[in-house]
């Protein structure tokens, strides 16, 4: 069966690039019917924080992507690793470099000269280790291949080969006993029965060096797929300025729902056919490898917005109102609460974030009298006034204070003046709101109800 899984660094919040790391291979997990593992590599003991880890699972909840079992923290399988490359020692894999940092300083600065490459030259690969001065502190690198090469046939990348020549008998354990991550990694993964490794293509490399410790252990390779960075709308890497925040912020900040940021995501370098709007679960049924395209994705904001109104318009009204509520500007109380709910749906046609939506509420909660904005101001100007003046006699005669018959009030009052509907519902709306623009006259009608609608009225009659 397959399994997946997330390896996020807490050394930060969970930005967008992780974010669609995480959902791919959620998605691919669940399409499979297999696992979707987390694990926190937390071994950067000090870049590693607390608040970068609850950020990590805070956003992974809000994105709906839950992960089967308890969360692996990398750093408290030290000794696992340790052990491995103890294995990898006494299996003739693994050997004991004792080159003093100097020295390797000066081998770099050799190859810098010379034009070449930068790497460890294998000097200790084929010494005794009793060569070594007394007391000498050791690494431990990776007896690596030298001769051949290694081919990785990544779902996405492709077939690569790289020749084993450029591969450097990196470090498994420091000379503090402490794991690399290339070790660690190569060990969780077998341990956690990994079967599909998917993230960002900026670990491609990486991927040959893992190789070989996993091929020197004799665990069975997983499939590799190395998912193209996402860049910025101008085709530069991503970032602040791009989007590249973390998806708090997406949420905090820009009022953006969950299943659209998700279902930008898996656009976002995955597609099927040119389908923009694509559900959870139309994504799991569909969400396969070969989608990932090649080339990097560009964030695009527009985009994320559109898609965003689209699943406003879609949300239900109680649960718009909860999420919009951080971004009213007030603390609302129960009948204010009540009030923004009902006004949710002829708010929402024309919202696409949910602080547009909070925007849109504004009118609802001003007091009296009315400020008006400048282009609410200039509806009033003219005539305008006294054609309120007459509307407010006809909202008064009304019984019933429903749409329908506000709308016939309205409509007679501009037929008994001779002027066309406009000319009586833009001062209405001015007189009503503030502003130039705001759902229907008779839904704002309806939602401010008979007293505050004639009230607000006549503070602005002639
Ligand atoms: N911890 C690594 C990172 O955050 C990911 C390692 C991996 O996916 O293999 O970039």
């Amino acid at each position: 069966a397959v399994v997946t899984r997330f390896a996020p660094s807490p050394t930060g919040f969970l930005h967008i690039g992780g974010a669609r790391t995480a959902l791919f291979n959620w998605l691919y997990a669940r399409h499979t019917g297999g696992k979707f593992l987390l694990r926190i590599e937390d071994t950067d003991r000090k870049r590693s924080t607390e608040p970068a880890i609850a950020a990590i699972l805070d956003g992974m909840r809000w994105l709906g992507l839950d992960w089967d079992g308890e969360e692996v923290y990398q750093f408290s399988r030290q000794a696992r690793h340790v052990e491995v490359a103890q294995a990898l020692l006494a299996s003739g894999n693994a050997y004991r470099c004792y080159a003093s940092s100097e020295e390797l300083a000066a081998l770099r600065e050799e190859q810098r000269a010379a034009g070449k490459p930068i790497r460890y030259d294998g000097r200790w690969r084929d010494r005794d280790p009793s060569e070594a001065p007394e007391g000498a502190s050791f690494v431990v690198r990776l007896k690596a291949p030298k001769e051949g090469a290694t081919t990785i046939d990544d779902r996405v990348q492709g077939s690569v080969t790289v020749n084993n020549a450029e591969i450097d008998d990196f470090v498994l354990l420091r000379a503090d006993g402490t794991p690399t991550y290339m070790l660690a990694v190569v060990v969780d993964d077998h341990d956690m029965g990994v079967t599909h490794v998917i993230r960002g293509d900026d670990h491609f490399n990486n991927a040959f060096r893992q190789l070989p410790i996993i091929r020197a252990m004799g665990w069975s390779e997983p499939v590799y797929a190395h998912v193209p960075l996402i860049h910025g709308a101008d085709g530069a890497k991503l970032s602040k300025r791009h989007g590249a925040l973390g998806v708090d912020a997406y949420r905090d900040e820009m009022g953006y729902l969950p299943e659209a940021v998700s279902n930008y995501l898996l656009r976002l370098g995955w597609g099927h056919g040119d389908e923009e709007i694509i559900s959870r679960d139309r994504a799991i049924g569909l969400f396969d490898l070969s989608g990932i395209g090649r080339s990097p994705s560009r964030f695009d904001f527009k985009k994320l917005k559109n898609l965003n109104g689209h699943y406003m318009r879609e949300a239900e009204d109680a649960r718009l109102a909860k999420l919009a509520r951080p971004f009213l500007g007030f603390e609302p109380d129960e009948r204010q609460m009540a009030l923004f709910e009902r006004a949710v749906p002829f708010l929402k046609v024309r919202a696409n974030d949910l602080i547009e939506l909070a925007d849109g509420a504004g009118f609802l909660f001003r007091s009296r009298p009315l400020e008006l904005d400048e282009s609410a101001a200039a509806l009033l100007e003219g005539d305008a006034r006294a054609i309120l003046s007459r509307v407010h006699g006809a909202l008064d005669a009304v019984e019933n204070w429903d749409t329908e018959t506000l709308e016939t009030a309205v409509r007679n009052t501009a037929e008994g003046a001779d002027v066309k509907l406009g000319k009586v519902a833009q001062p209405l709306r001015a007189a009503l709101t503030g502003r130039k623009t705001s759902p229907g006259i008779f839904d704002v009608l309806v939602l401010l109800g008979r007293e505050e609608s004639l009230a607000r009225i006549a503070d602005q009659m002639a």
